[in-house]
């Protein structure tokens, strides 16, 4: 039973003006048959309709169904009012279009939680659909989409149904079958029909109130009485309603008129009369709440997310995009806090450089002279024939090479000149193998004693005259050539023997070994010696030591490049030099043997032939200042001489001599320009490792090295200043992109998160009017907005740290190219697992956010509002 008391409905749209469309209503209907409400458009039929509904809020008065006071629902309650106790059918059928016929009945039951495939058939062959279950909305006719509509409304068996011009948009055949439908259906339950088909309401209502600008003016229900019979009573014709004689019923009226049987005629009308029944009935019926399984919000999610596929698809990729940029930029802004230093106090480098392999040789020898012309002459007669720029004239002494350390290896020439044997290599000599057939190769070929010619880092290759050496010191451990293969010739080398060459050096120098051999004491080798000093066999013999015979060789294919880069980065000890102040006084270093000079290869300072770069902490020793890091930059330029004495004894003639202007001071390292930097090589050092036969070769590749420029951790230059104030610059540019970036992400995922709601904003609205709770259409919409974010996440978690990497090569290249540096093992985007875990929380936390946020706006939308809209 329905009970309307006093419903006044005010529309007080802000769009629309205000609109009384319900004015006082006072209605009782009873708990079966077909109510037929007419009306013109406008006098508020759907307004009445949707009141009962629970799809909008009444503005004054009181609506009772079944003992529920529809009025004073709480929201949840008119949603379980919609779901379970009452059916709607629409004019425009309100399909959900996705669904086949089938499912759009069984969404109903899915809402109240209820199962019953038998019932969904039998409801579909009972209003005609069989056949058509798995059919589409779009591909059934208007009437058939209204069947589907009613057999959605009647498979909860509710008390009340709800139709609101049912025949609207149908033809007066499909209406009639519809109407069929819901008539055999008013048997049970109470079915009001919204219309202004007066024809259809005579036809088939029980009852039929007509509505005129929100009030009642009619209220008429049909007699229990058959108004299409032709009956004669008490001298009264009753003529059939809606319907023509028969021959005999006319044959029968004019008997009655002629005999006077008939005194009054009455014409039946159409079986209607006022309204007068009070209805009562107790009818109670509960609301019960219904909790939709989780697997079947999955479902419709999965329906809807269908549909937008191709915009999901827009919306995965683009933010893929973003949350890798956003990655990346997280990963730059916090490793430049770690691995960047940008103390502006502190002059620290910003780079780390990766360590250098290849060279890292230097070699020092005492003393030596500029060898004469005439000289030369004799030693070429001697039958040495190669070129000699400076001559070894005392003894064997140490060479040492600081990579591979081969000092303290074979006993002591110089303590013991009782044979010609060196106690060490001077140093190791990076070469491939046509280097050594050339130096010892007979008709093109090596002759090795010993051991295998193999490229490995620490293996190296010595001679039959090192090899005889070490036999010599070592007797008692060492007694044939094999048994030194593979041997480690110093405690702490980690070099070992690979091969031992032959170089026939006991031939050449035949006479002068004989003279050895008869020696006994170290009186008579030093005699010797002294004797010999200007022989030239002697001395054709010291150089070929020097620059064969007493080296070790490793065998290495590069080591041509290797030697440029060393040379580029190598730097001498300036043992040996003295320093001459302007004022005319000496300093020696003699002492501190380990001052080093550089030569400046990426020419940051700029320096001329006649100009020195010198830290602040030699030139305090030399100067007796007081610099410190801070102030040495006061420093006034002006000269200092670098002297070489024969013998590094300051008491004897200047063999060399370079006059400077110190440009400025540094906090590290004293340099010169590369010009400068290869004459000091040929008076103070010969690094053995990279020059091969003389200096000329030093020169040759050092004149060989490219403009490629090396970035140096150790200098204090403006590269460092320049990429310093380049990362300081876009660190400011990316963190304001990133926070741009953010925000935009944001709006976008919550943005597609609403679009999502909005695209299908009809669905939404009819989901709600029947009877889906907001929060299960939330759940739905935003399965479907999580769905994609977990497409988001694992696409962006693969792929962001492989951009970081890239993007790292790519700006530290691109460092090296505006610089003109070359830079190596640099790491300027760190792309650490914890930087990664950052990056992903922010993915998701983002994405779950932008999935949440929208779902707030469904709570503001109005089923009713949603179908209107569509209506227009
Ligand atoms: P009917 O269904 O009989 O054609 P309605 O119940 O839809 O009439 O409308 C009754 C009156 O209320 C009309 O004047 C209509 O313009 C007005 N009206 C209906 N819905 C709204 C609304 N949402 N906002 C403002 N006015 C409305
Ligand atoms: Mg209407």
């Amino acid at each position: 039973m329905i009970k309307i008391e006093n419903l006044t409905k005010i529309y007080n749209s802000r769009k629309r003006k205000k609109c009384k469309a319900l004015d006082n209503i006072n209605l009782v209907l009873p708990d079966n048959g077909l109510v037929f409400i007419l009306g013109k458009s406008g006098s508020g039929k759907s307004t009445l309709l949707n009141l009962i509904a629970g799809l909008d809020k009444i503005t004054s008065g009181k609506i009772t169904v079944n003992g529920n006071e529809v009025s004073k629902f709480k929201r949840k309650e008119y949603y379980n009012y919609r779901s379970s106790n009452i059916g709607f059918i629409f004019q425009h059928y309100y399909l959900l279009e996705d669904l086949t016929v089938y499912q759009n009945i069984k969404l109903a039951l899915d809402i109240i939680n209820q199962k019953n495939k038998k019932q969904i058939y039998e409801l579909i062959e009972k209003v005609g659909l069989k056949g058509k279950e798995h059919k589409l909305p779009t591909e059934l006719s208007g009437g058939e989409q209204q069947r589907v509509a009613i057999a959605r409304a009647l498979i909860k068996n509710p008390s009340l149904i709800l139709a609101d011009e049912p025949t609207g948009n149908l033809d007066k055949n499909t209406s009639e079958q519809v109407l069929k439908i819901l008539k055999e259906a008013s048997k049970k339950s109470l079915i009001i029909i919204v219309s202004h088909n007066k024809e259809e309401a005579d036809l088939y209502a029980d009852r039929i109130i007509e509505l005129h600008e929100g009030k009642i003016i009619e209220d008429k229900e049909r007699l229990n009485v058959n108004n299409k019979e032709f009956k004669i009573e008490n001298n009264t014709l009753f003529l059939p309603y809606s319907r023509d004689l028969s021959n005999v019923e006319t044959q029968k009226m004019l008997e009655g008129l002629q005999s006077n049987k008939i005194t009054n005629i009455l014409q039946q009308n159409n079986g209607f009369v006022d309204t007068n029944t009070n209805y009562f009935s107790d009818k109670k019926e509960e609301l019960v709440s219904h909790k939709v399984k989780r697997k079947t919000l999955h479902k419709y999610a999965k329906v809807f997310l269908k549909k937008r596929k191709k915009n999901n698809r827009y919306v995965i990729i683009m933010t893929t995009l973003l949350f890798i940029t956003i990655a990346v930029l997280t990963s730059f802004l916090s490793s430049s806090k770690t691995s960047l230093n940008i103390d502006k106090n502190d002059e620290t480098v910003l780079l780390h450089k990766g360590e250098l392999m290849g060279f890292d040789a230097s070699f020092y020898s005492t003393p030596i002279y500029e060898i004469t012309q005439e000289e030369q002459n004799k030693i070429n007669e001697s039958g040495y024939e190669g070129q000699l720029n400076y001559l070894y004239t005392d003894q064997l002494v140490a060479g040492t090479t600081t990579r591979k350390l081969l000092y303290n290896t074979i006993g002591d020439v110089s303590r013991n000149h009782t044979k010609l044997y060196a106690e060490e290599t001077y140093g190791l000599l990076n070469c491939d193998e046509q280097y050594l057939i050339n130096k010892f190769g007979i008709d093109g070929k090596l002759n090795l004693l010993a051991g295998e010619l193999e490229s490995t880092p620490y293996g190296i290759i010595i001679t039959d005259f090192m090899a005889d050496s070490i036999l010599y010191f070592k007797k008692n451990m060492y007694s044939s050539y094999e048994s030194i293969i593979g041997k480690y010739p110093k405690v702490q080398n980690i070099n070992y023997i690979n091969a031992i060459i032959d170089t026939d050096y006991e031939e050449k120098y035949k006479s002068l070994f004989n003279q050895y051999h008869d020696i006994k004491t170290d009186e008579e080798a030093l005699s010797l010696q002294k004797e010999l000093k200007d022989d030239s066999l002697y001395i054709s013999f010291i150089n070929d030591c020097m620059y064969k015979y007493a080296l070790s060789y490793n065998i290495n294919p590069n080591y041509k490049n290797d030697a440029k880069t060393y040379l580029k980065t190598s730097y001498v000890y300036l043992r040996g030099v003295t320093y001459y102040k302007d004022d005319g006084t000496m300093y020696s270093l003699k002492s501190s043997m380990y001052n080093t000079l550089r030569y400046d290869s990426n020419n940051s300072f700029k320096l001329k032939d006649n100009e020195i770069v010198i830290d602040y902490l030699t030139y305090n020793k030399i100067f007796d200042t007081g610099y410190n890091s801070i102030n040495y930059t006061e420093f006034k330029p002006h000269k200092i001489i670098l002297k070489v004495h024969e013998g590094e004894d300051p008491n004897k003639p200047v063999i060399r001599e370079l006059e400077f202007n110190i440009k400025k001071l540094t906090n590290s390292y004293t340099y010169v320009n590369k010009n400068i930097f290869g004459k000091v090589l040929e008076f103070v050092q010969i690094p053995f490792g990279v020059m091969f036969e003389n200096n000329e070769t030093t020169h040759l590749l050092m004149d060989q090295i490219d403009e490629t420029k090396y970035y140096d951790r150790d200098i204090d230059n403006e590269n460092e200043m320049a990429i310093n104030k380049m990362i300081s610059i876009l660190i400011v540019f990316f963190q304001i992109f990133q926070i741009a970036i953010y925000v935009f992400l944001f709006f976008y995922l919550v943005s597609y998160g609403i679009n999502n709601i909005k695209k299908n904003y009809y669905e939404v609205g009819i989901m709600s009017a029947l009877g889906f709770k907001t929060k299960d259409i939330g759940k739905i919409m935003v399965t479907n907005v999580l769905i994609s974010g977990v497409y988001i996440c694992i696409l962006s978690s693969i792929i962001s740290p492989l951009v970081i990497y890239l993007s790292d090569k790519l700006l530290v290249s691109s460092f090296a190219l505006v610089l003109d540096l070359h830079i190596y093992n640099l790491s300027i985007i760190d792309s650490s697992a914890l930087l990664l875990t950052k990056d992903l929380s922010i993915i998701v936390g983002t994405t779950i956010l932008s999935a949440l946020l929208p779902m707030f706006s469904l709570y503001r939308l109005k089923p009713i509002e949603i179908i209107n809209s569509k209506d227009k």
